[in-house]
């Protein structure tokens, strides 16, 4: 049978990476949730992703019928207490742009060893029905912010984001590669999985 998820965004490239992570899973259709901007906003302005994820997919599943899900991510540095962290999207303003964004992160690493460029992205995905919660998955992948940027694939802070095993930053991978390594594919993954074991273990209650 096939399941419809609801992506809480009216994001057409989250749209679009999330239906790539589910390529090879025909049970799994992906959609913007219908008239997301049209409902009250729900403001992502929770001190942790987990909160921010499921905060939104509970509220926005209220408006749908199907299962819908939500996702906060972002780039987390030891050495900058944790930042850009759950304002990753706002690191250098509102308004800023990626370059921006990756500008500020390289100035406040200036002068930082190579002990102190550990860096995380983290993705938590929330999915629920009708106001019931039904999963919040997490994951990571680790790294280093590299000394300048490099890699013209991606978005957001790829081109900083120095993935030792490959030698390379997320800048410089291809969309398979990413998905297969990335904090978003692997809790996409865990998702699929959460979803599939409440199916199994009580199909009457999704
Ligand atoms: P949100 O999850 O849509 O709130 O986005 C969080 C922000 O974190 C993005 O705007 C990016 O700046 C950053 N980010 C999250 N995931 C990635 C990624 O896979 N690559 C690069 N930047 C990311």
């Amino acid at each position: 049978m096939r399941v419809k998820l609801l992506l809480a965004s009216s994001n057409q490239g989250k749209l679009r990476e999330y239906r790539s992570l589910a390529v090879g899973r025909p049970e799994i259709a992906i959609d913007l949730l219908p008239g997301f901007g049209e409902y009250p906003l729900f403001s992502e302005d929770a001190p942790t992703f987990a909160e921010n994820a499921a905060g939104k997919a509970f509220h926005y599943s209220r408006f749908a019928d199907e299962i819908v899900f939500a996702d906060d991510s972002g780039l987390v540095v030891a050495s900058l207490n944790g930042a850009p962290g759950v304002r990753s999207a706002r690191y250098a303003g509102e308004k800023a742009s990626d370059k921006e964004r990756n500008a500020k992160l390289l100035a406040e690493m200036h002068g930082k060893s190579d002990g102190s460029r550990d860096a995380k992205f983290v993705c938590v995905i929330a999915a629920a029905k009708q106001g019931k919660m039904l999963a919040v998955v997490s994951d990571s992948v680790e790294g280093a912010i590299a000394n300048e940027p490099r890699g013209a694939n991606g978005f957001g802070y790829d081109p900083l984001f120095y993935f030792a095993p490959l030698q390379r930053t997320f800048g410089e991978l291809n969309e398979t590669e990413k998905n297969q390594l990335s904090h978003r594919g692997k809790a996409f993954r865990r998702l699929h999985d959460a979803l599939t074991s409440i199916k199994t273990a009580s199909p009457s209650r999704t």
